[in-house]
């Protein structure tokens, strides 16, 4: 490997938002020699735009909130094909988690008595999301990224893995490059946790950052990782709707958490329609249909979608609880939040299905790769509820930090990983560059982008998703032509391009999984297939590659203990 830079640590984390920053911390203060590697700036990662809180049933301000309860919400709102032992851990130790994050320097918004404050949101029975302001997200980046400074584990900023290197099965590192210079980089590691986030940037409207590209889910897939749940894509009902540069701009459930109300054009207040007893906090899933019903039945907002509307409250509360909400809406849309309605719709928000690990260690189904974070499955099944996503990084982060870090201790020497096939990785890593045909990437992208939003989002048919099978497939036959210009330095079209293969292998994974999903199940929603169907609710779709082939098939979901049951007895009746 004489022609590469090659640097060997026993744990990597690929991915510098919560969950790779918190199995980083775990790996390091497991005693394994760890480093990070991102593609964007440090500090930059999807989850410092989280705006909600942290999900966590401390019973700060309702005493009767439990983990019992919590891990219920949980499996109602995923509709029951969560992986439950994912789910019983999350409840129980998400606490921990945000109490943790506090002993290492959070600063919560607090209750009159001085503990940490806990607001309502949708799907959660009891106010459970710890939160500061609208910018929870940023208070926990910046907590862990201090932690990570005093921890002294190596950085490797705006670094794009473009591959991860399998010796017979087993995952020993990563290749990719730097943005700076264009080298590459050849990082091997006796454990790599993935921690790359989402996927929302396959649609048009999206409340995805710029990094929600699917690498994570791709890089896995490619590798010989299976996938879990791809079918389950959440559309949050909330995005901003005007001006058209930032559709799709997340507009936080927070707003509903915090009083505010969901009215159509007429002015009714239709959630009393869609479920008369949680209203504007109903799941995500049922509030984006019922708005999409609304819009589709002409009773929808000029711009194609319903008033959120806050402004009953005082302006004073409006700009104390939401002030990200009320400086986003005054710049990009000159709307006072506080005297007029906001107009949303439905924005591509965020994957469910993922790499599928082992709920205890993270561990994929390949040794030596791990998953934490969006790019994992299991938790939410067919729905998350927010919150939960904050927690998931912490709880799951923190395992998949201290197991990897117990993989890599009893692993003796870094594995010799061929040049030959780092010279393929090369070839394929500049193509791009050499590409003899004049397809434009950024064309394909718009391409891929629309036939995501026409075909396979919120709801879907199956005519529709065989159409955009076919359709992906002579997309997927364009990039081989995709070309860009310039050097390799900073070349942000270059890196687009990388991206783009990402983006259509998994809009492939998706949309098949999609179509082998025949029925309607929380955010999946069929025309052709309404109802729920209790065989489908027995069971997940695996996606894994065969050789070149996508494979498809069902696991049964894992078996409840008699006491679990119990606990959700009333539910499933
Ligand atoms: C606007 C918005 C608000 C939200 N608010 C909340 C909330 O209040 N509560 C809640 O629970 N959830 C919320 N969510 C969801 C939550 O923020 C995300 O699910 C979560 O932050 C994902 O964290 P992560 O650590 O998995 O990945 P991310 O934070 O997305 O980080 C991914 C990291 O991987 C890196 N990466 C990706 N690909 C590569 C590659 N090829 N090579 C190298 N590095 C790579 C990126 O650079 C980045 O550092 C919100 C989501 C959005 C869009």
């Amino acid at each position: 490997m004489s022609e590469y830079e090659v640097v060997y640590f026993d744990v990597l984390v690929i991915g510098s938002g919560g969950a790779g920053l918190r199995a980083a911390i775990a790996a390091k203060e497991a005693g394994a020699k760890t480093a990070v590697v991102c593609k964007s700036l440090l500090g930059k990662a999807h989850t410092v735009m989280a705006e909600g809180g942290i999900a966590a049933s401390l019973a700060n301000v309702a005493n009767q909130d439990s983990w019992q309860t919590h891990f219920k919400d949980t499996l109602f709102g995923g509709k029951y094909v969560n992986d439950w032992r994912s789910a019983l851990i999350h409840a129980k130790e998400s606490p921990e988690a945000v109490r943790e994050l506090e002993r290492w320097g959070a600063i919560f918004d607090r209750t009159k008595d001085g503990k940490i404050l806990q607001r309502e949101f949708g799907g959660h029975t009891f106010p459970r999301l710890c939160h500061v302001g609208d910018r929870t997200g940023l208070e926990m980046i910046r907590t862990l990224q201090d932690r990570i400074v005093a921890l002294e584990i190596e950085l490797f900023i705006e670094c794009m893995i473009t591959r991860l290197l399998v010796n017979d099965g087993v995952v020993v590192g990563a290749f990719g490059f730097r943005k700076s210079t264009g080298k590459t980089i050849v990082l091997m590691a006796k454990a790599v946790i993935l921690a790359t986030g989402g996927l929302g940037r396959i649609w048009r409207i999206t409340s995805n950052s710029w990094d929600g590209t699917a690498d994570g889910q791709a890089l896995a897939y490619e590798a010989g990782a299976e996938l879990k749940d791809m079918e389950f894509v959440q559309f949050h009902p909330t995005g901003m709707l005007w001006p058209p540069g930032v559709k799709g701009l997340l507009v936080t459930e927070a707003v509903r958490g915090e009083g505010g109300l969901l009215k159509n054009k007429l002015g009714e207040r239709f959630m009393k329609k869609y479920d008369p007893q949680r209203l504007e906090l109903s799941t995500r899933d049922l509030v984006a249909r019922a708005i999409n019903q609304e819009i589709k039945e002409g009773r929808g907002t000029e711009h194609g979608g319903v008033f959120l509307d806050i402004s009953h409250k005082s302006a004073a509360y409006i700009k104390n609880k939401l002030p990200s909400m009320y400086q986003q809406f005054m710049e990009f849309a000159d709307v006072d939040i506080t005297k007029q309605p906001m107009e949303v719709g439905p924005t591509c928000h965020y994957a469910m299905g993922g790499v599928k690990v082992h709920p205890e260690t993270q561990e994929s189904t390949m040794r030596g790769l791990f998953a934490a974070g969006e790019v994992a499955a299991g938790l939410h099944g067919g729905n998350r509820l927010g919150g939960n996503s904050l927690s998931d990084l912490l709880v799951f982060g923190k395992r998949a930090g201290g197991a990897a870090a117990e993989y890599a201790a009893a692993i003796k020497n870094f594995a010799y990983f061929e040049e030959v096939k780092l010279n393929r990785y090369q070839r394929e890593l500049i193509a791009p560059f050499e590409n003899t045909g004049n397809e434009n990437p950024a064309l394909l992208y718009a391409d891929l982008q629309e036939l995501m939003e026409t075909h396979v989002g919120i709801i879907r048919h199956g005519d529709k998703l065989k159409e955009a099978a076919e359709t992906l497939k002579t997309l997927s036959n364009r990039y081989p032509r995709t070309r860009v210009a310039g050097d390799p330095r900073y070349n942000f079209g270059w890196h687009w391009c990388l991206s783009l293969k990402f983006m259509l292998t998994v809009a492939e994974i998706i949309t098949r999984a999609a179509g082998a999903r025949k029925e309607s199940r929380s955010s999946h929603t069929r025309e052709d297939f309404p109802d729920l169907d209790p065989e489908w609710g027995k069971k997940s779709i695996i996606v894994r590659r065969n050789k070149e082939a996508l494979e498809i098939g069902t696991e049964p979901l894992p078996a409840m203990p008699e006491d679990i049951r119990k606990l959700l007895e009333d539910d499933l009746k």
